[in-house]
Protein backbone atom coordinates (compact mmCIF):
# COMPACT_ATOMS: atom_id res chain seq x y z
CA UNK A 1 0.00 0.00 0.00
CA UNK A 2 0.96 3.96 -0.75
CA UNK A 3 1.80 5.57 2.59
CA UNK A 4 0.46 8.86 3.20
CA UNK A 5 1.19 9.13 7.16
CA UNK A 6 4.63 6.58 7.42
CA UNK A 7 7.64 7.98 6.06
CA UNK A 8 11.32 6.41 5.64
CA UNK A 9 12.60 4.34 7.27
CA UNK A 10 15.21 7.17 7.63
CA UNK A 11 18.62 6.43 8.02
CA UNK A 12 20.38 8.76 11.29
CA UNK A 13 22.88 8.52 13.45
CA UNK A 14 21.15 8.63 16.77
CA UNK A 15 18.39 6.50 15.65
CA UNK A 16 19.33 3.76 13.40
CA UNK A 17 17.13 2.84 10.90
CA UNK A 18 14.11 4.53 12.23
CA UNK A 19 10.32 4.50 10.53
CA UNK A 20 8.46 7.55 10.57
CA UNK A 21 5.54 7.90 11.76
CA UNK A 22 3.96 11.83 10.49
CA UNK A 23 0.46 12.80 13.39
CA UNK A 24 0.14 16.17 11.89
CA UNK A 25 -0.07 17.90 8.51
CA UNK A 26 2.37 20.50 7.19
CA UNK A 27 2.27 22.75 8.99
CA UNK A 28 1.01 22.33 12.03
CA UNK A 29 2.88 23.56 15.14
CA UNK A 30 2.74 25.21 18.33
CA UNK A 31 6.16 26.87 17.59
CA UNK A 32 7.27 28.87 14.42
CA UNK A 33 11.34 28.01 15.04
CA UNK A 34 13.31 30.77 12.61
CA UNK A 35 15.55 28.02 12.08
CA UNK A 36 12.65 25.41 10.99
CA UNK A 37 13.57 23.18 8.20
CA UNK A 38 10.08 21.88 7.50
CA UNK A 39 9.15 25.53 6.79
CA UNK A 40 6.66 28.43 8.41
CA UNK A 41 3.96 26.92 10.89
CA UNK A 42 0.67 27.92 9.06
CA UNK A 43 -1.10 26.81 11.71
CA UNK A 44 0.30 27.80 15.27
CA UNK A 45 -1.91 26.12 17.68
CA UNK A 46 -1.83 24.63 21.23
CA UNK A 47 -5.58 22.75 20.55
CA UNK A 48 -4.97 18.50 20.68
CA UNK A 49 -7.23 16.67 17.89
CA UNK A 50 -6.98 14.27 15.87
CA UNK A 51 -5.47 16.31 12.55
CA UNK A 52 -4.70 12.56 11.15
CA UNK A 53 -7.46 9.76 11.91
CA UNK A 54 -5.74 7.54 14.48
CA UNK A 55 -7.26 4.55 12.12
CA UNK A 56 -5.96 5.94 9.11
CA UNK A 57 -2.32 5.70 10.46
CA UNK A 58 -2.64 2.42 12.61
CA UNK A 59 -4.37 1.09 9.13
CA UNK A 60 -0.80 2.03 7.64
CA UNK A 61 1.53 0.89 10.83
CA UNK A 62 -0.20 -2.56 10.77
CA UNK A 63 0.30 -3.08 7.08
CA UNK A 64 4.06 -1.83 7.37
CA UNK A 65 4.80 -4.02 10.25
CA UNK A 66 3.20 -7.04 8.97
CA UNK A 67 6.31 -7.74 6.68
CA UNK A 68 8.72 -7.77 9.78
CA UNK A 69 10.47 -5.00 9.13
CA UNK A 70 14.51 -4.45 10.79
CA UNK A 71 13.78 -1.35 12.54
CA UNK A 72 15.63 0.30 15.38
CA UNK A 73 13.14 2.23 16.65
CA UNK A 74 9.68 3.85 15.28
CA UNK A 75 9.67 7.63 15.60
CA UNK A 76 7.27 9.77 15.65
CA UNK A 77 8.21 12.99 13.96
CA UNK A 78 7.16 15.31 11.13
CA UNK A 79 5.71 18.16 9.71
CA UNK A 80 5.01 19.52 13.00
CA UNK A 81 4.22 18.72 16.68
CA UNK A 82 3.35 14.96 17.11
CA UNK A 83 1.94 15.38 20.94
CA UNK A 84 -0.76 18.02 19.05
CA UNK A 85 -2.66 14.70 17.60
CA UNK A 86 -5.16 13.73 20.54
CA UNK A 87 -4.75 10.06 19.62
CA UNK A 88 -0.55 10.29 20.24
CA UNK A 89 -1.60 8.24 23.71
CA UNK A 90 -3.69 5.39 21.84
CA UNK A 91 -1.15 4.76 19.08
CA UNK A 92 1.67 4.33 21.37
CA UNK A 93 -0.46 1.46 23.75
CA UNK A 94 -1.58 -0.17 20.62
CA UNK A 95 2.18 -0.19 19.12
CA UNK A 96 3.53 -1.27 22.63
CA UNK A 97 0.16 -3.46 22.51
CA UNK A 98 0.47 -5.66 19.13
CA UNK A 99 4.16 -5.05 18.16
CA UNK A 100 6.41 -5.30 21.82
CA UNK A 101 9.42 -6.44 19.80
CA UNK A 102 9.81 -2.33 18.60
CA UNK A 103 11.26 0.85 20.08
CA UNK A 104 9.02 3.81 20.30
CA UNK A 105 10.84 7.53 20.07
CA UNK A 106 9.44 10.79 20.00
CA UNK A 107 10.55 13.89 18.85
CA UNK A 108 8.98 17.00 20.25
CA UNK A 109 9.58 20.54 20.54
CA UNK A 110 8.12 20.24 24.60
CA UNK A 111 5.65 22.48 24.66
CA UNK A 112 2.95 20.38 26.15
CA UNK A 113 4.95 18.60 28.65
CA UNK A 114 3.34 20.83 31.09
CA UNK A 115 0.06 18.49 30.92
CA UNK A 116 0.75 16.21 33.37
CA UNK A 117 -2.45 14.06 31.37
CA UNK A 118 -0.04 15.00 27.22
CA UNK A 119 2.95 13.29 29.82
CA UNK A 120 1.39 10.29 30.70
CA UNK A 121 0.36 9.73 27.48
CA UNK A 122 3.26 9.69 25.98
CA UNK A 123 5.37 8.45 29.21
CA UNK A 124 5.67 4.60 27.50
CA UNK A 125 7.78 5.45 24.80
CA UNK A 126 11.54 3.98 25.07
CA UNK A 127 13.30 7.29 23.97
CA UNK A 128 12.09 10.82 24.22
CA UNK A 129 14.12 13.77 22.37
CA UNK A 130 12.47 17.04 23.52
CA UNK A 131 13.71 20.39 22.40
CA UNK A 132 14.93 22.99 24.91
CA UNK A 133 16.79 25.95 22.94
CA UNK A 134 15.86 28.57 25.82
CA UNK A 135 14.94 29.35 28.54
CA UNK A 136 14.84 33.31 29.37
CA UNK A 137 11.42 34.12 28.23
CA UNK A 138 12.71 36.45 25.72
CA UNK A 139 14.86 34.39 24.10
CA UNK A 140 12.37 31.82 23.86
CA UNK A 141 9.66 34.33 22.10
CA UNK A 142 12.65 35.22 19.24
CA UNK A 143 13.91 31.93 18.61
CA UNK A 144 10.99 29.14 18.67
CA UNK A 145 8.01 32.01 18.39
CA UNK A 146 5.72 29.88 20.34
CA UNK A 147 1.63 30.19 20.60
CA UNK A 148 1.09 33.10 23.18
CA UNK A 149 -0.41 30.64 25.90
CA UNK A 150 3.00 28.49 26.15
CA UNK A 151 4.86 29.10 28.98
CA UNK A 152 8.78 28.55 29.21
CA UNK A 153 8.64 27.80 32.66
CA UNK A 154 5.67 24.96 32.33
CA UNK A 155 8.06 23.64 29.48
CA UNK A 156 11.06 23.21 32.38
CA UNK A 157 8.10 22.06 34.71
CA UNK A 158 6.95 19.29 32.86
CA UNK A 159 10.48 17.94 31.79
CA UNK A 160 11.26 17.68 35.24
CA UNK A 161 8.47 15.61 35.50
CA UNK A 162 8.75 13.86 33.12
CA UNK A 163 12.16 12.61 33.83
CA UNK A 164 10.63 11.09 37.64
CA UNK A 165 7.25 9.63 36.05
CA UNK A 166 8.49 8.18 33.03
CA UNK A 167 11.18 5.22 32.19
CA UNK A 168 12.24 6.54 28.77
CA UNK A 169 15.68 7.60 28.07
CA UNK A 170 15.91 11.51 27.39
CA UNK A 171 17.97 12.90 24.85
CA UNK A 172 17.26 16.56 24.94
CA UNK A 173 18.32 18.60 22.15
CA UNK A 174 19.23 22.02 22.26
CA UNK A 175 19.86 23.79 18.96
CA UNK A 176 21.90 26.78 18.73
CA UNK A 177 22.32 29.90 16.47
CA UNK A 178 24.93 32.36 16.81
CA UNK A 179 24.08 35.54 19.02
CA UNK A 180 20.46 34.11 20.02
CA UNK A 181 21.04 31.16 22.40
CA UNK A 182 24.43 30.90 22.22
CA UNK A 183 25.28 34.12 24.73
CA UNK A 184 27.18 33.29 28.15
CA UNK A 185 23.96 34.43 30.10
CA UNK A 186 21.54 31.82 27.64
CA UNK A 187 24.16 29.00 28.29
CA UNK A 188 24.12 29.34 31.92
CA UNK A 189 20.36 29.57 32.41
CA UNK A 190 20.15 26.37 30.06
CA UNK A 191 22.66 24.78 32.12
CA UNK A 192 20.67 25.13 35.70
CA UNK A 193 17.44 24.07 33.75
CA UNK A 194 19.51 21.27 32.59
CA UNK A 195 21.02 20.50 35.96
CA UNK A 196 17.58 19.96 37.09
CA UNK A 197 15.97 18.17 34.11
CA UNK A 198 19.12 15.84 34.53
CA UNK A 199 18.59 14.47 30.66
CA UNK A 200 19.98 11.01 29.97
CA UNK A 201 22.08 13.20 27.35
CA UNK A 202 22.15 16.40 25.79
CA UNK A 203 22.77 16.69 22.15
CA UNK A 204 23.98 20.24 20.41
CA UNK A 205 22.69 20.87 16.70
CA UNK A 206 22.84 24.03 14.65
CA UNK A 207 21.62 25.02 11.25
CA UNK A 208 22.09 22.14 8.43
CA UNK A 209 20.88 24.37 6.00
CA UNK A 210 18.51 27.55 5.14
CA UNK A 211 15.61 27.89 7.77
CA UNK A 212 12.70 29.99 7.66
CA UNK A 213 14.41 33.51 8.23
CA UNK A 214 16.75 34.36 6.00
CA UNK A 215 20.56 35.66 7.05
CA UNK A 216 20.78 32.79 10.04
CA UNK A 217 24.31 31.06 10.24
CA UNK A 218 25.36 27.54 11.91
CA UNK A 219 27.18 28.05 15.30
CA UNK A 220 30.49 27.01 14.37
CA UNK A 221 32.39 23.53 15.17
CA UNK A 222 35.03 25.19 17.58
CA UNK A 223 32.08 26.73 19.58
CA UNK A 224 30.24 23.71 19.67
CA UNK A 225 33.28 22.14 21.35
CA UNK A 226 33.08 25.08 24.03
CA UNK A 227 29.83 24.71 25.13
CA UNK A 228 30.26 20.95 25.70
CA UNK A 229 32.73 21.48 28.34
CA UNK A 230 30.80 24.44 29.78
CA UNK A 231 27.85 21.95 30.09
CA UNK A 232 30.10 19.57 32.08
CA UNK A 233 29.33 18.10 34.41
CA UNK A 234 26.57 17.08 32.54
CA UNK A 235 26.88 14.76 29.68
CA UNK A 236 26.48 16.67 26.09
CA UNK A 237 27.34 16.09 22.46
CA UNK A 238 27.60 17.44 18.79
CA UNK A 239 25.09 16.20 16.82
CA UNK A 240 25.27 18.72 14.35
CA UNK A 241 24.21 16.88 11.24
CA UNK A 242 27.52 18.24 9.19
CA UNK A 243 29.80 16.35 11.74
CA UNK A 244 27.99 13.35 11.76
CA UNK A 245 26.22 12.68 8.56
CA UNK A 246 28.74 10.53 6.69
CA UNK A 247 28.49 7.86 9.17
CA UNK A 248 25.49 6.38 7.53
CA UNK A 249 25.44 3.96 4.94
CA UNK A 250 21.89 4.18 4.72
CA UNK A 251 21.43 6.71 1.75
CA UNK A 252 19.73 5.67 -1.36
CA UNK A 253 21.78 6.53 -3.94
CA UNK A 254 18.54 6.76 -6.83
CA UNK A 255 16.83 9.16 -4.70
CA UNK A 256 20.12 11.38 -4.23
CA UNK A 257 20.43 11.29 -8.14
CA UNK A 258 16.87 12.34 -8.38
CA UNK A 259 17.18 14.96 -6.44
CA UNK A 260 20.38 16.21 -8.19
CA UNK A 261 18.46 15.69 -11.42
CA UNK A 262 15.48 17.91 -10.49
CA UNK A 263 17.70 20.77 -9.49
CA UNK A 264 19.27 20.73 -12.09
CA UNK A 265 16.71 21.81 -14.27
CA UNK A 266 15.20 24.57 -12.51
CA UNK A 267 15.75 25.81 -8.24
CA UNK A 268 13.23 24.17 -6.40
CA UNK A 269 11.93 24.41 -2.75
CA UNK A 270 11.76 21.53 -0.67
CA UNK A 271 8.03 21.41 -0.91
CA UNK A 272 8.28 20.98 -4.53
CA UNK A 273 10.80 18.43 -4.45
CA UNK A 274 8.59 16.61 -2.15
CA UNK A 275 5.59 16.79 -4.16
CA UNK A 276 7.78 15.50 -7.44
CA UNK A 277 9.70 13.15 -6.16
CA UNK A 278 6.82 11.65 -3.62
CA UNK A 279 8.98 12.26 -0.50
CA UNK A 280 8.51 13.64 3.36
CA UNK A 281 9.73 16.13 3.99
CA UNK A 282 11.78 14.73 6.22
CA UNK A 283 13.60 12.09 4.88
CA UNK A 284 13.69 14.88 1.81
CA UNK A 285 15.60 17.27 4.42
CA UNK A 286 17.94 14.41 5.15
CA UNK A 287 19.45 14.35 1.48
CA UNK A 288 19.50 18.35 1.12
CA UNK A 289 20.96 18.75 4.34
CA UNK A 290 23.86 16.21 2.99
CA UNK A 291 24.12 17.74 -0.56
CA UNK A 292 24.48 21.08 1.12
CA UNK A 293 27.41 20.09 3.23
CA UNK A 294 29.30 18.07 0.60
CA UNK A 295 28.76 21.42 -1.39
CA UNK A 296 26.66 20.19 -4.48
CA UNK A 297 23.69 22.24 -3.68
CA UNK A 298 22.64 25.43 -2.07
CA UNK A 299 20.01 27.23 -0.95
CA UNK A 300 18.52 30.72 -1.44
CA UNK A 301 15.93 32.23 0.97
CA UNK A 302 13.24 34.12 -0.82
CA UNK A 303 9.41 34.43 -0.21
CA UNK A 304 8.32 31.55 -1.22
CA UNK A 305 10.88 29.53 0.81
CA UNK A 306 14.07 28.44 0.38
CA UNK A 307 14.91 27.63 -3.49
CA UNK A 308 18.08 25.04 -3.82
CA UNK A 309 20.16 24.57 -6.93
CA UNK A 310 23.20 22.96 -8.02
CA UNK A 311 26.44 24.91 -7.36
CA UNK A 312 28.18 26.08 -10.76
S1 LIG B 1 11.56 23.16 14.32
FE1 LIG B 1 10.03 21.74 15.10
S2 LIG B 1 9.06 22.86 16.76
FE2 LIG B 1 10.12 24.36 15.54
S3 LIG B 1 8.57 25.12 14.08
FE3 LIG B 1 9.69 23.44 13.07
S4 LIG B 1 8.44 21.64 13.48
FE4 LIG B 1 7.78 23.20 14.94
Amino acid sequence: MAYKHLFGPVPSRRLGTSLGVDLVPLKVCSFNCIYCEVGATTNLTIQRKEYIPVDAVLTEVDDYLSHNPALDYITFSGAGEPTLNSGIGHIINYIKGRYPQYKLALITNSSLFGDAALRAEVSPVDLVLPSLDAVTPRVFAGLNRPNHAISIDAIVEGLIAFRQESDALMWLEIFLSPGINDTPEELTALKAACTRIQPHSIQLNTLDRPGTVSGLHPVSHEKLTEIVEFFKPLSAEIIAKSATRNQSTAFNTDIREQIIQTISRRPCTDVDLCEMLGLHINELNKYLGALVDEGIVFGRTEKRGTFFTLKK
